[in-house]
């Protein structure tokens, strides 16, 4: 085998010091002066056969022990063995319903194989001590080995990336090979011990600073992009110039002294070549191969950048204006102007197989596009996590958050201050509703991977966004390169970031840092009151007072509502705090964070009151029904004219408010309508819902009021959903809720008396619900029960004094649905239901168990269906609002006492996409069958206590979408049923097959 002819030419490699770098002065205090880590050298010599996807390899590897203490065991990561069955990483997979390794089949899973191993001499078989994942090989050494000593380990392995890529990988059958962590890597000593931590999906990698040393067997028409400088052989660059006029820059005299040739050692079969690279003080080694690359080169300052990209991307990346290469020469020069000159030779940006997103490793950055944002987060990476190297799995927002706040740095410097806002209102509502975890957390630990990211990246930025507003932009800057001359090349944790924070402002952060990084804290402010006052020599004096409402504290600006002119910092600290001020003119309305810096969760309170308006913290606008908009500062009001018709108030117009604060809370909806017909009579109505007040959010709760006098209708509604939910993005959305609602009549004319008697409920009940998504299966249950009493107004003519009846009652319906993949490419829908009312006499129209669709309270709120003649309960247009017993061929106005029924479908899409206003086009076929009480239709044969029914037909489903507004719709042909004469278009005599239609705006269930 190859493996045996790749032998190691060379003995044990000379132990070239790190030189010592003069550290900068320090407070005696400062964990820099206490610093040390170890000292690694890799020889590596591999071959890839690549049919197999196997490389071969054996590494001869040179530890210095530069910790204080003794060592008796030696540990190297086999990060491949992550991608296959068994691994931790499948496993967290598996919890979090995410198909990836743990099924893969030979020969399309990872593996990292250690054959022979001689560590002090001894050959010796390794551990693993968290089997069955072999991501940690573990050896107990032969002797100690003392601070100060050293030792060798000579390793040969067979590794080979999955097809399926992660942050690795290989293209299945093809030549493309994206090698990250594919080498038995040692594991870090530090302060804390051996860092023996396996391979998870949250948290990315740790690694000693190191000299790679590289020799590659590989075909000879490959391209490669790696860590390092190609000292010896041909890396393919100059065949796969764009631009074959210009010269490339190989580097190979980057390291002096230029390292022994290692080439002329290897035995190399026809067709192959060998590659050597040199690489020093990186803490890991990364390559890409593939035969087809196109390769650009470019610079900045004495830093060279590669580019190499599929030919079939060239438009993306390449083109006259050399995209991705100009946006890495970007991003290398805003991060130079944070840091300071990279300390390492080039940067290689190549065009990865994974889609979705990109992957940084020293020297290399691997993207799946040359979008400018993902450029300078992965290119952020060079300096944060790779000079300025953090455990990843202990702090991943020292790499995680900070990249992600120098992009968000950048773009805001261009104008687009959208990522901090985006970023701030996803945690917000994260923070509100009890979802984030401290920003600290070990990776693994936090509840679920979707967490993981949104603490690390996303609050993590904004913690430095918080950082530099305490600090000031000048000071943060500094800060930056502070700590990048004192840390650079080595490993950082959030200490030695923080002791350079403080140092740099002068100022202790720990309240910052304990807040944003070990806590959750709710940050709120509230400006109680303003006083201004003329002095004598003819300046104002302003005092402001401020309140705490959170248990988080910021300092909290003082300004001009516009936010054009800061006067003062409150501290944000007491509960209550005056803030006094002095300025030559007399300031206007004055707000606090008017800049929107502080995280304050309910900025509707900061604005000073005026007369008549209050704090009038809102934005009025026109409301554009495909546009959801929320403020970050301001409640949303769009209004919007609407109209509807109905017979007895005929045309009627109507002005419709929405509001909303951060999407979420205060949610309104407000509509006041006049009918226009001579003669009607509640001529004016209203309709009023408001949820999730944002002076008392209820984490997890959507709290609920409504009330309305409208169309011959009056009632109160409240409603409480409390969501159980554990997971944000995956796994079961249960709820439990409760609703009491009143509802009367009032003016019998505007009702559909095929629907509705004249009289009214005052009922409330609980209710459960759960919904499940797996793959692309859809499981939806519901159950709900009210009990209360009903009532029938007095009717005209004689009354009685019994004519105002009262009668209790209870009503319950239950129903589940799923959706799944079925055969040939379609899905099959069932659902079944049950639905009961008792009452010692029947139930009011109006709270029956219906037979077809939804019942009148639950579609009330729409005015196209709310009375009578309203557009879709016309009889002549067939619309169905799916519920109920949901037999659709039926007419919407029959319902019992009882109703039991399977509604099923099967489905096949014939049209998709992503775009456009239609999405998707669908067509189904349908069967509904029940049984009902003989209340809601006459049994046939007569006599019997229930009717059973059924209908069976075809239809199309599009779905549409324009902007944020997505809708369905429905035409459906129930070309058979029984009981015909009980459809909504019958004409006499009828037929068990005939044409029907029906239409409708939502899915059948
Ligand atoms: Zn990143």
């Amino acid at each position: 085998m190859l493996a045996l002819a790749l032998l190691l030419t060379a003995g044990p490699a000379p132990a070239r010091p790190v030189p010592p770098r003069a550290l900068p002065a320090n407070r005696p205090d400062s964990g820099a002066t206490s610093y040390w880590q170890q000292q690694v050298a890799y020889r590596i010599t591999a071959s890839l056969d690549e049919p197999s996807g196997v490389l071969t390899g054996r590494e001869l590897i040179t530890y210095v022990n530069r910790s204080p203490d003794t060592l008796r065991e030696f540990y190297v990561h086999d990060y491949l063995n992550a991608f296959r069955p068994g691994s931790r990483w499948a496993m967290a997979d598996s919890a979090e319903g995410r198909e990836r390794f743990q099924h893969l089949k030979d020969p399309d899973y990872a593996f990292e194989r250690i054959g022979a191993a001689t560590i002090m001499g001894r050959s010796l078989r390794p551990e693993y001590p968290y089997a069955p994942d072999s991501t940690i090989a573990r050896w107990a050494l032969a002797r100690p080995l003392a601070p100060g000593d050293s030792l060798t380990a000579e390793i040969a392995w067979e590794a080979r990336p999955s097809t399926l890529p992660r942050r690795q990988g290989r293209e299945g059958g093809g030549r493309r090979f994206d090698f990250a962590q594919w080498y038995p890597k040692v594991v870090v000593y530090d302060r804390y011990g051996w860092e023996d931590h396996p391979l998870y999906p949250a948290g990315e990698f740790y690694g000693e600073f190191a000299t790679f040393d590289v020799t590659l067997d590989l075909p000879e028409d490959q391209v490669i992009g790696a860590t390092g400088v190609p000292v010896e052989g041909d890396p393919g660059w100059e065949r796969a110039r764009a631009n074959p006029a210009e010269a490339i820059d190989y580097q190979r005299g980057y390291y002096a002294p230029r390292p022994a040739p290692t080439c002329p050692g290897l035995t190399l079969s026809a067709g192959r070549k060998c590659v050597h690279f040199h690489a020093e003080q990186v803490h890991h080694f990364a390559f890409s191969l593939n035969p087809d690359y196109v390769y650009e080169e470019g610079r900045y300052g004495d830093v060279v950048v590669r580019v190499l990209y599929q030919r079939r991307h060239a438009g993306a990346w390449g083109g006259r204006n050399r995209v991705a290469l100009r946006r890495t020469v970007t991003a290398l020069a805003w991060l130079d102007s944070l840091y300071g000159t990279s300390a390492w030779p080039q940067l290689t940006n190549v065009d990865r197989i994974e889609r979705g997103g990109g992957t940084e490793f020293p020297m290399v950055i691997m993207n799946d596009s040359p979008d400018l944002g993902l450029i300078v987060h992965e290119t952020g990476h060079q300096y944060t996590m790779g000079m300025l190297a953090n455990n990843e799995w202990r702090e991943a927002f020292l790499d995680e958050g900070l990249s992600d706040f120098q992009e968000a740095w950048f773009f805001e410097r261009r104008g687009d201050a959208g990522r901090f806002f985006t970023s701030e209102v996803t945690v917000l509502q994260l923070d509100l509703e009890r979802w984030s975890e401290p920003v600290s957390t070990v990776s693994e630990r936090f509840r679920d991977f979707y967490t993981y990211n949104r603490m690390v990246y996303t609050k993590g930025m904004l913690f430095y966004r918080e950082l530099r507003y305490v600090v000031g932009e000048d000071t943060m800057r500094r800060i930056l390169r502070a700590y990048y001359e004192r840390w650079r090349l080595r490993h950082v944790d959030e200490d030695s970031f923080r002791e350079v924070a403080e140092e740099v402002s002068g100022q202790d952060l720990k309240w910052l840092f304990g807040q944003w990084l070990h806590a959750t804290v709710l940050i709120d402010y509230r400006l109680r009151r303003v006083e201004r006052h003329r002095l004598p020599d003819g300046r104002w004096r302003t005092t402001a007072t401020i309140e705490r409402r959170g248990d988080g504290w910021m300092p909290v600006e003082i300004g001009d509502a516009s936010g054009d002119t800061i006067y003062a910092r409150a501290t944000g600290q007491p509960e209550v705090e005056r803030v006094e001020f002095t300025t030559a003119r007399k300031p206007g309305r004055l707000a606090l964070d008017p800049r929107l810096l502080a995280h304050d969760w309910n900025m509707l309170d900061n604005w000073e009151r005026r007369a008549v308006v209050g704090r009038a913290a809102w934005e009025i606008r026109v409301d554009d029904p495909f546009r959801e908009r929320a403020r970050r500062d301001r409640l949303v009001r769009a209004w919007l004219p609407v109209g509807w018709y109905n017979d007895l108030g005929g045309i009627t117009l109507g002005l419709r408010e929405r509001s909303n604060y951060l999407g979420s809370y205060d949610r309104g909806l407000l509509l006041g309508s006049v009918a226009t017909r001579d003669g009607s009579t509640s001529r004016a109505g209203f309709y009023a819902r408001w949820s999730n007040p944002v002076r008392h959010p209820l984490p997890r709760t959507a709290t609920t009021v409504a009330a309305w006098a409208v169309e011959g209708r009056a009632g109160v509604a409240l409603a409480v959903d409390r969501s159980l939910r554990r997971h944000l993005a995956f796994g079961a959305d249960p709820h439990v809720g409760f609703t009491a609602v009143w509802m009367a009549t009032t003016d019998v004319g505007y009702l559909d008396r095929r629907l509705w008697d004249d009289g009214g409920t005052v009922e409330a009940g609980p209710w459960v619900s759960t919904s499940l998504e797996k793959g692309s299966a859809v499981v939806r249950a519901r159950l709900e029960a009210r009990g209360g009493v009903m009532y029938w107004n007095p009717g005209v003519g004689v009354v009685s004094v019994n004519r105002y009846d009262v009668e209790p009652f209870g009503r319950a319906t239950g129903e589940a649905s799923l959706r799944a993949p079925f055969l040939l490419g379609t899905r099959l829908g069932v659902r079944v239901f049950a639905g009961g009312y008792i009452g010692s006499s029947g139930p009011l129209k109006q709270r029956r168990i219906t037979i077809a669709g939804a019942d009148p309270y639950e579609t009330f709120a729409n005015p196209f269906l709310r009375s009578r003649g309203a557009l879709f309960v016309r009889p002549d247009f067939h619309y169905q609002a799916p519920g109920g017993a949901n037999l659709r061929a039926f007419r919407g106005d029959l319902g019992g006492r009882w109703a039991l029924a399977l509604n099923t479908d099967l489905s096949r899409a014939v049209f998709r996409r992503q775009q456009g206003i239609l999405r998707e086009v669908v067509l189904e076929g349908f069967f509904d069958v029940g049984l009902v009480d003989s209340l809601a239709t006459t049994p046939s044969p007569s006599g019997k206590w229930y009717s059973d029914l059924h209908d069976l037909g075809v239809g199309v489903v599009t779905r549409q979408q324009i902007g944020d507004l997505a809708w369905t719709m429905r035409a459906e042909f129930p070309l058979e049923m029984n009981a015909w004469d009980r459809a909504p278009d019958f004409h006499a005599p009828g037929d068990r097959i005939d044409f029907r239609w029906l239409v409708s705006l939502e899915p059948s269930f």
